[in-house]
């Protein structure tokens, strides 16, 4: 591709695949700036396997500039056309660059090769699928009494910012429902897993869109994020991330009062009811946390089980979690891979360090690295028991495989622990069907799993408190988009 070149070495390294544009304008373009990258790092060896451009503030202008000029055209096509541009990259995607993106993400990211072929990259077909099933389901225009028109228009320019947990999934529930309702879109994907984003764009640049309606930075969140976030052009940021980083871009955004759109991080809890069916959902739900190795921002973390059936949950959690194998992309056994960073491994190893300095008990895993996964960024997956929910590791996010369980004495009880945090993306009820339901419409969250974890990705995900405040996938992810407009007088 012409992303792409061989040649360069940064000092002391040897020859890497080195990435030197940004995508502006329809065009594969270099920094303003040239000259500097960010290193791209194999979780499995913590070698460098690739390098990107550090873009600046320049770049991102040259990006609003392209994505401002080209909305009153985008936003004038016929509906049908921009259907058609999604379905083009939809195909070129899955027929060209899906299966690198697969390849690229058991690096990158760090997972197994059959989680990133899976789930990962699948993440891109979800969307683009899901977004043009459900356009025809949104109502753009409707007439109200007195004759008044209330349309829908696209709300403009749009920054997308991105994570790179699931890096492929939160860039297509943005970009894809942004660009079908006609908005332009500039993209600044995670500097941590750049190349699946790339890829992406390169099925967008072959799909034809006209000039700017497509623009991808490359480059780091205090620069180039930064950057779109206090863009006065840039209408709307749709941010996927940390909670410290949300606060920031809300922070900018208010200074020309832009509209901005926050999913973040969570501490969901599995709250499990005196009469919840332990041997069948205690897997399921510390399955659901050790997925992606536990960095998940909808993890079930936390694990909340009455007093009387407390060493029960204990004992089948622990089996499930000594289970949990852990390895490299090429172990077809493994269900988890490492980490994705030597930052990530830091911040996971200080938490296990502060729960057990906090009293938290090890029931299985621990600091350190599992045996024969000493290069790379492996952790042990790991159960903390007799945990209280003021400790850090009940309160803070971890993003690894560790689960901390915490026992309770009344149904009430457990109730004002799980929602006894600053965030509300996600939370599980284990229980008798009524009363499961009873309990979590008093949870405090986006979304409460109810006796089990499967999930439509048509129906709308999100948080209440800290976990943000938008809402992705479905109907409520396209609508995220839009502004409404109203045509008084004789329309
Ligand atoms: P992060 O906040 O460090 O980075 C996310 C993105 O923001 C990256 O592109 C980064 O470069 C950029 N960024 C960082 N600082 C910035 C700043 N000051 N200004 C502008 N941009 C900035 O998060 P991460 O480590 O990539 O992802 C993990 C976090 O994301 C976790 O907290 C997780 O819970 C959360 N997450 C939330 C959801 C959700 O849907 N609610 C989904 C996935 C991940």
């Amino acid at each position: 591709s012409c992303t792409f070149s061989t040649s360069a070495a940064s000092p002391g390294n040897m020859s890497v695949p080195t990435w030197d544009n940004h995508y502006i304008n329809g065009q594969w373009v270099p920094s303003v700036s040239p000259g500097r990258y960010i290193d791209v790092t194999d979780s499995n060896t913590g070698k460098v396997c690739a390098r990107v451009p550090d873009g600046g503030a320049e770049d991102v202008q040259r990006a609003v500039e392209a994505a401002r000029a080209a909305i009153e055209g985008w936003a004038n096509r016929p509906m049908a056309e921009r259907k058609a541009a999604m379905q083009r990259i939809l195909e070129i995607w899955k027929a060209k660059k899906k299966a690198k993106a697969a390849e690229w993400l058991q690096k990158e990211l760090g997972c197994t090769a059959q989680f990133a072929k899976h789930v990962q990259t699948n993440m891109v077909d979800l969307h683009f699928g899901g977004c043009l099933k459900f356009i025809d389901g949104v109502s753009m225009e409707e007439r109200m009494p007195m004759g008044t028109l209330v349309v829908k228009e696209p709300i403009g320019v749009v920054g997308c910012i991105t994570p790179w947990n699931y890096p492929l999934n939160q860039i297509a529930a943005k970009i894809c429902p942004a660009m079908l309702v006609g908005c332009t879109v500039v993209l600044k994907p995670s500097e941590v897993t750049p190349i699946c984003a790339y890829l992406l764009a390169e099925a967008v640049d072959e799909a034809g869109l006209p000039p700017g309606v497509f623009n991808m930075v490359m480059g780091v969140g205090p620069t180039c994020g930064e950057a779109i976030a206090e863009h006065p052009d840039v209408d709307l940021v749709s941010f996927t991330g940390s909670t410290r980083a949300g606060r920031r871009i809300t922070e900018l955004g208010a200074k020309n009062l832009k509209v901005v759109r926050t999913e973040l991080g969570g501490k969901s809890a599995a709250l499990m009811l005196e009469d919840a069916n332990l041997e069948e959902l205690v897997p399921k739900f510390v399955g659901q946390l050790m997925g992606n190795s536990g960095q998940s921002c909808n993890a079930l973390s936390r694990m909340l089980v009455p007093a009387s059936r407390y060493n029960e949950a204990v004992q089948i959690a622990r089996k499930v979690v000594e289970g949990t194998r852990v390895g490299r992309p090429g172990d077809s056994k493994a269900s988890i891979g490492p980490l994705v960073s030597q930052a990530q491994w830091d911040r996971v190893q200080d938490y296990l360090h502060t729960g057990i300095r906090e009293g938290a008990r090890v029931v299985t895993g621990g600091p350190g690295k599992p045996e024969g996964l000493e290069d790379g960024f492996f952790v042990k997956p790991t159960i903390f028991a007799d945990v209280h929910n003021k400790m850090t590791v009940a309160q803070e996010e971890i993003f690894g495989p560790v689960l901390v369980m915490i026992p309770y004495s009344s149904e009430q009880e457990g109730i004002d622990i799980a929602n006894d945090t600053v965030y509300g993306l996600n939370n599980a009820v284990g229980g008798s069907p009524e009363r499961a339901m009873a309990v979590a419409r008093k949870l405090r969250s986006g979304m409460v799993m109810i006796n089990g974890v499967e999930f439509s990705p048509d129906a709308p995900f999100g948080g209440y408190k800290q976990s943000g405040n938008a809402r992705e996938w479905g109907t409520a992810g396209i609508e995220e988009f839009l502004v409404t407009k109203t045509f008084a007088g004789k329309p």
